[in-house]
């Protein structure tokens, strides 16, 4: 019985090594990304497709909600996009990189870099901006706690 206690010990510390090292991995492209201005390539995140009807975006840094669902649309662009964020939650910066001039955006709280607002591209939306983001970038949160409006709350408590 000892023996096979002990056999099993030296199987888990392998099988939580492997997690572990997937884990790193991911933390480091969060890294790449949010304190090295990286890019994750097109189409490479989950969040592209997703569509969710309720719920925000938050920072993948330090949790500050920063999208709300309903700003997604679908840009084809192979990055989430959004036509506008939460009021004071991106703060925009010019960025000369690359031989081109584009707006950088950031996290306000904890200047993550998120990806570049593009403007007057002929989007159907209210803003014609998109705000290309790096999936990595972001977490979902499915509740929306801290941006519910007002009315919202009315609906629900006549329901
Ligand atoms: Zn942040």
């Amino acid at each position: 019985m000892a023996r096979r206690l002990e056999q099993r010990r030296v199987i888990s510390p392998y099988r939580s090594h492997q997690a572990g090292a997937d884990r790193v991995r991911m933390i480091l492209e969060q890294f790449r990304i949010l304190r090295d201005k990286g890019t994750e390539a097109a189409g490479s995140h989950k969040f592209d497709k997703l569509f969710p009807e309720s719920g925000v975006y938050t920072c993948a840094g330090c949790n500050a909600p920063l999208y709300k669902a309903n700003h997604k649309f679908r840009s084809g662009c192979g990055w989430p996009a959004y036509f506008d964020n939460i009021p004071g939650a991106v703060t925009r910066h010019e960025d000369r990189s690359w031989g081109m001039s584009r707006t950088e955006i950031v996290c306000s709280n904890c200047g993550g870099h998120l990806g570049h607002v593009f403007k007057g591209e002929g989007y159907p939306t209210p803003t014609d901006e998109r705000h290309c983001v790096n999936g990595v970038s972001l977490n979902f949160n499915p509740d929306d706690p801290v941006v519910k409006k007002p009315e919202e709350d009315a609906k629900e408590s006549k329901a």
